[in-house]
């Protein structure tokens, strides 16, 4: 069998990204080629959440933790990642939330989570900035932040050197067998390809996309916001109540009971997630938009009922909303699938569609993707 040597890493993402450096771990050489200037999907448009807290049992636990031990030791080589094990807090603030964090608490594998249940006054000894009416908490130490603006130019640098090169504002236009050729003409030779497009179902991509969509893969598209500095720290990343109807950890029979959303978390699918930025800046989410074609603005009511969450939560108004954004990921449809990774031709590696724990499991992804 013929050894690859040199392999071609086509988007700039983090999917992408991580490929490149576990190709690089395992001394491989790579071209790494991105349509964009920089990249800017929903890499650097995510919360930065390592979320262990609330993957499903199983297969996806494991994925999430595997993950986690990478970004923990990424984070030790490359201090511009900005790891920090800093857990999350799921609030809960009546009753019916409690009683589903309890049973979260109680399940076998709360101690890989690391879960740990806490009353008000726990909630506050954690994080101080929480100052709003609550019913109690669930820590989960396992979780972790990253910075999502950050982290792709910091895992780029450190693997730069010889065996790496990065060609931004390069659009893949066709793939042959042992080589690609970009938008200038230029080819790229390699023993393997692989493709990490994320939500681009269009182009080049479309023709392996085509047959990809029978298999399920969609787009989901989310609203995001970002606040000027909080004066205090946010010790902790916060996830509110109506978290618990999505995430599938949270699927037990307490969350049967609990109470409608407010119309407009309804209609926008939205659920409160809250991570303090390096810079002290609150990045707030989301919304899940499942159907095609995406509005093209952003929709205030969902900001104005988030920001109320927000605040109810930390008891304080939230400082001036400096940014709003919306972001794009694709996400496997299939069964118990995490993610879709395929071989649609011989020598070349589609991977994509590991929605939203995609920043999560990126590591513990390209890591499979090689053994
Ligand atoms: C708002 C939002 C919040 C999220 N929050 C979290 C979170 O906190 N934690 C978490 O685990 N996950 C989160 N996710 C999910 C996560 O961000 C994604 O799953 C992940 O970033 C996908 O990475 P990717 O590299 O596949 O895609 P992308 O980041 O979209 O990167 C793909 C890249 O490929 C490039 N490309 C495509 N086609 C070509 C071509 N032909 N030639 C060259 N380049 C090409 C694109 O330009 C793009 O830069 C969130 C997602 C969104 C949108």
């Amino acid at each position: 069998m013929r050894l690859t040597q040199r392999i071609v890493v086509i988007g700039g993402g983090v999917l992408g990204t991580m490929h490149a450096v576990a190709a690089r771990r395992r001394g491989y050489e790579v071209v790494q080629l991105e349509r964009e200037a920089e990249a800017r999907g929903a890499s650097v448009r995510n919360f930065g959440l390592v979320w262990v807290s609330g993957r499903r049992p199983g297969a996806e636990l494991a994925l999430a933790l595997r993950a986690r031990e990478l970004w923990a030791s990424l984070g030790a080589a490359v201090p511009g990642l900005h790891f920090r094990p800093a857990g999350s807090l799921t609030l809960a603030t009546d009753d019916a939330e409690l009683a589903v964090l309890k049973e979260a608490a109680a399940l076998p594998d709360a101690v890989q989570r690391e879960f740990e249940l806490l009353d008000p006054a726990g909630v506050r000894a954690v994080n101080p900035a929480l100052g709003g009416e609550l019913a109690g908490g669930l820590l989960c130490r396992a979780d972790a932040i990253v910075e999502p603006r950050l982290a792709l130019p910091a895992l780029r640098a450190h693997l730069a050197g010889p065996g790496y090169q990065w060609l931004p504002g390069r659009e893949v236009t066709e793939i042959v067998p042992n080589a690609v050729r970009d938008h200038t003409g230029a080819w790229h030779q390699c023993d393997l390809v692989v493709l990490c497009p994320g939500a681009v179902f269009t182009g080049m991509v479309g023709h392996y996309l085509s047959s990809l969509a029978r298999d399920g893969v969609r787009r989901v598209r989310l609203q995001m916001m970002q606040t000027a500095p909080l004066a205090q720290r946010l010790a902790t990343a916060v996830a509110d109540g109506d978290s618990l109807r999505y995430y599938p950890a949270y699927d037990l029979p307490g969350r049967g009971q609990l109470p409608p959303q407010a119309p407009v978390a309804e209609r926008t699918k939205a659920q409160l997630l809250m991570v303090q930025r390096a810079d002290g800046g609150l990045t707030i989410g989301d919304t899940h938009e499942y159907d095609e074609p995406f509005a093209f603005d952003v929709d205030s009511d969902a900001y104005d009922h988030l920001q109320a969450r927000a605040e109810a939560l930390l008891g304080a108004p939230i400082p001036r909303i400096q940014r709003r954004w919306a972001g794009v990921y694709s996400e496997t449809t299939t069964g118990p699938a995490l993610y879709h990774r395929s071989e649609p031709e011989p020598g070349v590696v589609l991977v994509t569609g590991p929605g939203g724990r995609g920043m999560t499991c990126s590591p513990a992804i390209a890591e499979e993707t090689f053994t």
